[in-house]
């Protein structure tokens, strides 16, 4: 199946390009620039996603439908350059491929990109539950850009509040967020994924995942939410501890 994506000036140079090295592993297929230090580091870069996709299958149930191929950069010039986007990580989901900055600073390992793409079994819902859910696999604990959860879910709670969130499920209010509050939307949206699982069950959070689109309306997800949990969203809301 075809998914429709949108990455900013996404060109497939890197597939013309052909001083890429390789190194395969059980899962993925790493292409790596020429560059001493990714040289030293690509067993530890495919050891940590080797264990990143063991994480994945362990809270998924399901494995990749075939090898990821994973395209590391050592720059975000080169990134741009091969693949049109210079974002530190990013999944194409049509192409099953991940695209990283790899460098002394940058070091965007993990399962978040992973799971976007083996959770394509599952469909394509919006970005608030598909963020959702990379984020819960990646670690709650995880930091982001330095700063702790806790720190960004005081953010958006002193800009937003809790009858708002139901704003951005859909996809176009999810795509309309301020770039620069990303810590605050992703961190929101693990919040919420993580609370949803913990109070009704992984297969009933699997099933709504399932069941909603990029298509949809507020109305429409809210009331897949009230069928699937059996509970209505004003409850739900307001049993979200945060
Ligand atoms: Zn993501």
């Amino acid at each position: 199946m075809l998914y429709k994506q949108f990455i900013k000036n996404y060109k497939e140079d890197y597939k013309k390009y052909n001083g890429w090295l390789k190194k395969e592993t059980s899962h993925y297929i790493f292409n790596y620039f020429d560059n001493k230090f990714i040289k030293e580091h690509i067993n530890r870069i495919s050891k940590i996603q080797e264990n990143s996709n063991n994480k994945i299958f362990e809270f998924l149930g399901i494995r990749n439908a075939k090898k990821i191929n994973y395209y590391i950069y050592p720059s975000e010039f080169l990134k741009s350059k091969y693949m049109g986007n210079p974002i530190y990580a990013q999944s194409v989901y049509k192409d099953y491929s991940v695209h990283i900055v790899y460098n002394k600073k940058i070091r965007p390992l993990g399962p978040h990109e992973d799971t976007h793409l083996i959770s394509l079994k599952f469909g394509l819902p919006p970005s608030f539950f598909a963020e959702g859910l990379a984020e819960s696999i990646a670690s709650k604990k995880r930091f982001f850009n330095g700063k702790s959860r806790k720190y960004f879910i005081k953010k958006w709670l002193n800009k937003y509040d809790k009858d708002s969130l139901s704003n951005f499920f859909i996809q176009k209010g999810w795509l309309d967020t301020p770039d620069n509050e990303s810590g605050e939307f992703y961190s929101i949206a693990m919040s919420f994924t993580l609370y949803l699982i913990k109070v009704f069950g992984k297969e009933k959070f699997f099933k709504l995942y399932k069941k909603i689109n990029r298509n949809m309306t507020i109305k429409q997800i809210v009331y897949t939410m009230e069928k699937v949990f059996l509970m209505d969203y004003e409850q739900i809301i307001s049993n979200w501890k945060i």
